[in-house]
């Protein structure tokens, strides 16, 4: 049990970045400090947003420069903090030249660096660490190794690698490192959340968070010709800042938390983007046949090894340890895709 004193600053790491920029929004709204890291001090387009919420709410922001890579970046912002929020990370499924550095040191040497910090600073109390349901399944064909085909909190994933979904491996990885790490000690506690895809209205005009990248390619006509037959689990980007809020503040908040709404393919999602903004739009029609996309998909960035095991393979997630020991209720999806897609419209950034 660890109750968080809502006087101390609170760290947010990548705190410019699609879901922290939420989290960080959520705590000012709550009158809290928040110190959040950014890469790169100089640039303000990235930080303008928080910087307006720290000037229209009663919290207060510091920000500080921070590299994942960098050993001993998270010291000083970590200062005074009992509640620590380590959402940084490289977030990207494609276009990968190098796994190793770009996403899996990245990813698992960044975890040991806030951990690092954490034990050179007696006031953290609690740790939230952002993984993902890559931590929990690799490929869609995993369901078949669950017990009552769902995935759960208590599977991991067995089947990534280095070079079979890296970005899977390295969130893996990075949890792995985490949960270890905390067993060598008894100051603070682990919790960790586990989104599926987050989808929702992005803070920032950015477009740099593969989520946002995906739904400006559905609406620009990247897909026009069909898209593949893929499961997603999906997931509104506020009830995953709220779930890594309350994961921060409920005392006895514990373990791992899934946290998806509902499954749904592409082609449902783009059906929902046709209703609600017609035919204005080059939103995709119909799903490739599974050996077509098979054939093209490294033109695509994807591999035929994961076409075969996840292209037309259904998933289940069971989010129901989220809901009892979080109390997220979820945004229903169709209200995410909707709000998701305006604001798209509303900043400009189809082109
Ligand atoms: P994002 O906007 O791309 O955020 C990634 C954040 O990581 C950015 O703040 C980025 O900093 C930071 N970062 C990357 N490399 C870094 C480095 N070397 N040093 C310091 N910071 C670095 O994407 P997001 O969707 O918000 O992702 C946030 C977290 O959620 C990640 O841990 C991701 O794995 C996890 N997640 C995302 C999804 C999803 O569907 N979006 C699903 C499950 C889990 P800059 O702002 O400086 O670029």
């Amino acid at each position: 049990m660890r109750e968080i004193d809502k006087g101390r600053p609170v760290l947010v790491t990548g705190g410019s970045g699609y879901l922290a920029s939420w989290i960080v929004k959520m705590l000012l709204d709550d009158s809290l400090h928040v110190h959040a890291t950014v890469r790169n001090l100089e640039n303000t387009i990235a930080m303008a947003h928080l910087e307006r919420f720290a000037e229209t709410s009663r919290g207060k922001l510091d920000l500080y420069p921070a590299d994942l890579l960098a050993p001993g970046s998270f010291d000083a912002p970590m200062q005074d903090c009992e509640l620590v929020i380590h959402t940084a990370s490289p977030f990207f499924l494609t276009g990968i030249k190098n796994a190793e550095e770009e996403l899996i040191r990245p990813a698992k040497e960044g975890t040991t660096n806030v951990l690092e910090a954490a034990q050179k600073n007696s006031s953290v109390k609690r740790i939230v660490l952002t993984s993902s349901v890559y931590a929990v399944y690799g490929d869609n064909t995993d369901l078949a190794l669950t017990e009552n085909d769902r995935f759960t909190e208590n599977e991991w994933n067995l089947t990534s690698n280095a070079r079979h979904q890296p970005y899977a491996y390295a969130k893996t990885l990075a949890e792995k490192e985490a949960w270890i790490v905390t067993q060598t000690q008894d100051r603070w506690d682990l919790v960790v959340i586990n989104p599926g895809w987050v989808l929702g209205p992005s803070l920032s005009p950015r477009t740099d968070s593969t989520s946002i990248r995906e739904m400006i390619a559905l609406g620009r006509g990247d897909y026009k010709s069909g898209v593949p037959k893929l499961w997603m689990g999906v997931v509104d980007v506020r009830d995953v800042a709220a779930a890594h809020i309350a994961a921060g503040f409920t005392p006895e908040a514990s373990g791992r938390h899934i946290l998806v709404s509902e499954e749904r393919t592409l082609l449902e999602i783009a059906a929902i983007l046709r209703k609600h903004f017609g035919d204005r739009y080059p939103f995709p029609r119909r799903e490739v046949p599974k050996f077509l996309f098979w054939l093209v998909a490294p033109l695509y960035g994807h591999t035929r090894r994961f076409v075969r095991r996840n292209v037309g393979i259904p998933i289940k997630f069971d989010n129901a340890y989220s809901t009892s020991d979080l109390k997220i209720t979820y945004t229903p999806v169709e209200e995410t895709i909707k709000a998701h897609f305006q604001q798209i419209i509303d900043d400009g950034l189809l082109g």
